[in-house]
């Protein structure tokens, strides 16, 4: 089962209430008053991941992160990557360009208080940008946010992108080149499939999974995958959601854990920076000719598949191959 493919296993840092897009979820104002549940959670996954010596990312929402820096503190210490899932879990196309560039650059400022370390990638709650909204690219890389997440290649209730790629790519916006790190999707028969991540994950047989991980790494792309600490928290309050929502957000709550033992025992995990790291390298290898770019501008995200051949090379990211030091990696535009 092993190869030498290193994947991601992320983590959405939210409380139980932190669901989108439903009158029964909670307002910001009155989150305060509610009963904390993550870092029970959070000290479960931190306990697995040191005893199976996996690193993973932890997106943290800002609010989060706020209410308990010293978790935040731990998961650095353990070397593991803090990203930013932004700071009110708002959906970026209801919020509108300022008010979602104001949350995610606070989430930014906030998490880089704690750490003390520049804070590289983010995750829009939901997966909570659209093809209408995909001004976000740009307020995300204006953010100074050096790649992205936040992509569900598939339609979904909220957020999802139907046709972009799969795999990475990077994301051409009116501020310069994003690298954006979609979740996995397997292709079954031109539909595509999550099997990797929130109700997907806990619904899926876990041979069903390990066929699905074969399919990517078979067109050499690394597994992503994305939980929230609720997902490991069965006895967590439930809120009166549909039927349908409840359904997806509660069931199977119990084969979370178990499943995330076994990804992190039979896979190879790296963190999500240092998959972007070899993601620059490949971009300008000699040899990988294939990396996509869309085309989020502004003025044209109705032509986001126009992919560009690589003409872009040097002049767009520095990077020096003969210097094999992972820090002279540099995602800034020039
Ligand atoms: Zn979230």
């Amino acid at each position: 089962m092993q190869n030498n493919i290193n994947n991601i296993l992320s983590i959405d840092v939210e409380d139980w209430f932190h669901i989108l897009d439903s009158p029964a979820v909670p307002k910001i104002d009155t989150w305060g008053d509610l009963p904390l549940r993550a870092e029970a959670s959070m000290d479960k996954i931190l306990t697995m991941l040191a005893e199976s010596g996996t690193k993973a990312t932890f997106f943290w929402l800002g609010w989060q992160a706020e209410r308990m820096p010293q978790l935040v503190k731990r998961c650095q210490e353990q070397g593991h990557e803090i990203a930013s899932h932004g700071y009110g879990h708002i959906l970026a196309y209801q919020a509108g360009h300022r008010a979602f560039a104001e949350d995610i650059r606070r989430a930014k400022a906030i998490l880089e208080d704690i750490t003390g370390q520049a804070i590289r990638g983010f995750r829009a709650p939901g997966f909570g940008i659209t093809d209408k909204a995909a001004w976000a690219f740009d307020v995300i890389k204006s953010a100074g946010y050096e790649y992205d997440s936040s992509v569900f290649p598939s339609s979904r209730g909220h957020g999802g992108i139907a046709d972009s790629p799969l795999g990475s790519y990077y994301i051409k916006t009116d501020s310069g080149m994003l690298p954006e790190v979609p979740m996995s999707m397997v292709d079954i028969m031109g539909r595509r499939l999550s099997l990797f991540g929130g109700g997907y994950l806990r619904l899926a047989p876990q041979r069903l999974i390990r066929w699905g991980i074969r399919q990517l790494h078979r067109r050499n792309e690394p597994l992503i995958v994305y939980v929230h600490p609720r997902e490991v928290d069965p006895q967590h309050p439930r809120l009166p959601l549909s039927l349908a929502r409840r359904f997806k957000s509660y069931i199977n709550l119990k084969s979370t854990m178990p499943k995330l033992q076994w990804l992190c025992k039979n896979y190879s995990f790296c963190t999500m920076h240092e998959l972007i790291e070899d993601f620059v390298r490949a971009f300008y290898s000699e040899t990988v000719n294939n990396i996509p770019v869309v085309d989020m501008t502004t003025g044209k995200a109705a032509n986001k598949k126009v992919a560009m051949p690589k003409p872009l090379r040097p002049e767009i990211i520095e990077y020096n191959p003969d210097k094999k030091v992972k820090k002279e990696v540099k995602l800034e535009d020039h």
